[in-house]
């Protein structure tokens, strides 16, 4: 680290330079560039301190020059510089640009999400160790120095050993001695904290199969930088993921490999190690800050040349990418759902276009917007039909539960699903236990006949609120009565909360006591070793049943499990969101694509309300050309994306007084932008969100769905001006979650 007076200028050797400074506020009015005055030698991206309104803070370097724009007695000198190597590489400043104008935060935002966050608060530094180093038999020991003689022989034969263990076993005072005497030397060494060192790598490279070498050549040969890999599951898709890095890996380049989920990422850097070793670097949230640093500054030295990990690894320091991976592209993890609202594969694609690298998004399920483009042409698409080795998909049975409810049956457990439990159980396989989970609101949804109450306006199903004790849709504020009796049947058991993993892993208890089973859910698993801990066990066959929820879902590759049994597949069909019908198609795919994936066959039983839904029989034939065509025609006739933008301007403040204001402005701001455009607006409304209160903050929202983007950074823009100390105004297109 360079360290200066900040007092005068003279202090710099050499020649003076200016260097253009963001400062580390995320605040709009010091979102320029600022300048100071640097030695000769400072880099571009850099981190420094520099003097800021009396105080000293941190700033990034995003450019160096030899004249200034400024009288020099006006610029003040850099205080201190921090990084040998700097720790932004050039692609970061476009990048900054792009986002911070494209999501409208600060630069020092955009700059911040390219820098592990335990990096910029200083708290992390390298990690070092003391090695004794032998350097030579040839001296003068007294007769009484036994300890030092025997920590001579010792070293010597070993040739180096770690300083403090060679302290433990002869004493601090005679390895010290030693040293001086100049018998050994001490070494301060670099030492990288590896996650996950006990992770077996997995095996070589397979031979392709006809299909996926296709596929392969014609990621290669085409002109597009964008292409999707619609595959079954089980289809090998991530064979053709890992042949494209490993060509551009060859070709000296780099790659990205995204996951949508956490606890995936062993089972990836697994396949990663097997076939590059330490090239591949895993970056994600559940590694302690040391590791996360030390994997950070692998990939930005060049040493490793694979980064690996969920959505915020699309930010790894990696120059020269040939190739970024989106595995399970539909996956709404993959939109960040705090500042910046970044859609991940948006920032891949500025990355892919900088660096004409190819971008590959891989789904069995794609997202409806992410097909439209890929058969209109726009990304290339790859079709893959077969799983390996022409392996049949798991047979899908539903039970429909309204049944089960009138034969007196009140576990979480159909009869066919029982059945097949048993039988698995008997032959030695495994089954996996899912819970539909995901967006989990209060329906109301007769368990007699699976009547669903809808609003009447918009056609998304409602939610129930229990403190006004009214029903209400969330796109465009209706209220309704609550029911007490179904409208169809008359039935009385209207509001439906789904059943807990708890009960479920009982009653599969009393069900199959000699079972072993396993829970996994947010509440049972903590910290990075956590899910792989659990999965671990479950792929060692160490248990026979794996409950859980959504992330049980995805990507996993246990090849002795023979049954899914899906419980409540209705759950996220009755979510108050426009896309619940495709999460649910997705969310049946992913999680039967768990059943059969070798050997034996598989099956998956899919418990219902409503066993004529068209949602589930596309998903139990697996015909997801049927589920886009019916859906995109919903969607054209209903006005929902991608034939409009659903766009919602947040108001939060502690204060009501202060958001009030706030939402009056920023409501009245859009209606005039409304009035001045009046055809680009489908649904404009301001009203309490459906949850008035988080976390102390009172929250307001208006909600507009309008025919696409053209007035977007307008709505931005109002956002920006409206957000103040006391009220944070922001703005979210199609968010995941409307309460
Ligand atoms: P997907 O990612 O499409 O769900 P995977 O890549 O996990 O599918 O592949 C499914 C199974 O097929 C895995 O067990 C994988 O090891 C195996 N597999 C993939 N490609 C080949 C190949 N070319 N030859 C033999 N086995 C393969
Ligand atoms: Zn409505």
């Amino acid at each position: 680290m360079l360290r200066f007076s900040s007092e005068n200028r003279s202090s710099f050797q050499g020649i003076v330079l200016f260097a253009q400074v963001i400062v580390d506020i995320a605040h709009s009015q010091v979102d320029r560039i600022f300048e100071y005055s640097c030695p000769d030698g400072v880099k571009v991206g850099s981190r420094v301190k520099v003097p800021f309104g009396g105080r000293v803070i941190d700033g990034f370097v995003i450019g160096v020059s030899r004249a200034s724009a400024y009288s020099p007695e006006k610029v003040k000198p850099i205080a201190e510089i921090f990084d040998e190597q700097p720790a932004l590489i050039p692609e970061c400043f476009s990048l900054m640009q792009k986002i911070s104008s494209r999501y409208r935060v600060p630069k020092a935002v955009a700059l911040r999400l390219f820098l592990p966050s335990e990096m910029r608060l200083g708290k992390v530094r390298e990690a070092y160790k003391n090695y004794a180093v032998f350097v030579s038999a040839d001296i003068k020991l007294s007769a009484s120095a036994k300890k030092q003689a025997q920590a001579l022989s010792f070293i010597e034969e070993k040739g180096e050993c770690e300083y403090t263990h060679l302290c433990d076993t002869f004493g601090r005072g005679a390895v010290n001695s030693l040293a001086d005497k100049g018998a050994v030397r001490i070494e301060k060494r670099k030492v990288a904290r590896n996650p996950f060192a006990g992770l077996p790598a997995a095996g070589e490279a397979r031979t392709l199969t006809p299909a996926q070498q296709s596929a392969l050549e014609e990621i290669e040969c085409s002109e597009k930088t964008v292409h999707l890999i619609h595959g079954v599951t089980g289809s090998g898709k991530t064979e053709i993921y890992l042949s494209v890095i490993a060509r551009e890996i060859q070709r000296g380049r780099t790659a990205i490999f995204l996951v949508p989920e956490i606890s995936l990422t062993p089972q990836m850097l697994m396949q990663l190690r097997g076939r590059f070793g330490g090239a591949a670097a895993i970056l994600h949230s559940g590694l302690s800050a040391g590791e996360r640093f030390d994997e950070w500054q692998r990939l930005r030295s060049g040493e490793a040349k694979i980064a690996i990990g969920a959505r915020s690894a699309v930010f790894a320091p990696l120059e020269n990418i040939g190739a970024i991976i989106i595995d399970e592209e539909h996956d709404s993890s993959y939109v960040s759902e705090s500042a910046p609202r970044y859609s991940t594969v948006e920032i891949a694609k500025m990355r892919a276009e900088y660096n004409g690298a190819k971008l590959v998004l891989g789904s069995a399920t794609p997202s409806v917007e992410t097909y439209v483009k890929a058969s209109g042409g726009e990304y290339g698409l790859i079709t893959l039909t077969e799983r390996i080795n022409k392996k049949p998909l798991p047979e899908i049975i539903i039970a429909d539960m309204r049944r089960e409810v009138k034969r007196g049956n009140n576990t979480a457990f159909s009869k066919a699903l029982r059945e097949e439990l048993d039988e698995t159980l008997k032959s030695g396989n495994q089954a996996i236990i899912f819970l539909n989970r995901r967006g989990y609101s209060k329906t109301v949804m007769c368990r007699d006949c699976g009547y669903v109450a809808k609003c009447e306006n918009c056609d998304v199903t409602l939610t129930y609120h229990s403190e006004e004790n009214c029903l209400k849709c969330h796109y465009c504020g209706a209220k309704y009565r609550m029911l007490t009796e179904c409208p169809d049947c008359g039935g009385r058991h209207v509001l439906y909360n789904g059943t807990g993993t708890q009960k479920v892993v009982s009653d599969l208890k009393t069900l199959f006591p000699s079972a072993r089973i396993i829970r996994m859910d947010n509440d049972s698993v903590s910290g990075k070793d956590g899910h792989y801990n659990i999965l671990k066990q479950f792929s060692e066959k160490k248990a026979d049943i794996l409950v859980g929820t959504q992330m049980i879902a995805k990507g996993h590759d246990f090849p002795s499990v023979t049954l899914v049994g899906i419980l409540d597949a209705d759950m996220s069909l009755h979510f108050s969101d426009y896309r619940s019908g495709e999460r649910t198609f997705q969310l049946i795919t992913q999680v039967s694509g768990r059943s059969g994936r070798s050997g034996e066959a598989g099956k998956v039983v899919l418990q219902t309300c409503s066993p004529e839904n068209y949602i589930l029989r596309y998903a139990t034939n697996y015909d997801y050309a049927g589920f886009f065509n019916n859906e995109i025609s919903l969607r054209k006739a209903t006005g929902f994306p991608p034939y409009s933008l659903i766009c919602r301007v947040m108001v939060t403040s502690e204060k009501g007084d202060a958001a009030l204001e706030a939402l009056k402005n920023v409501y009245f701001s859009i209606d005039e932008l409304r009035k001045t455009h009046p055809d680009e607006f489908i649904f404009f409304n301001k009203m309490h969100s459906p949850i008035k209160k988080i976390q102390g903050k009172l929250r307001y929202q208006v909600l507009m769905r309008l025919k696409g983007y053209a007035l977007i950074d307008k709505i931005y823009d109002i956002a920006v001006k409206n957000t103040s100390a006391n009220c944070l105004v922001y703005v979210e297109e199609n968010p995941i979650n409307l309460s």
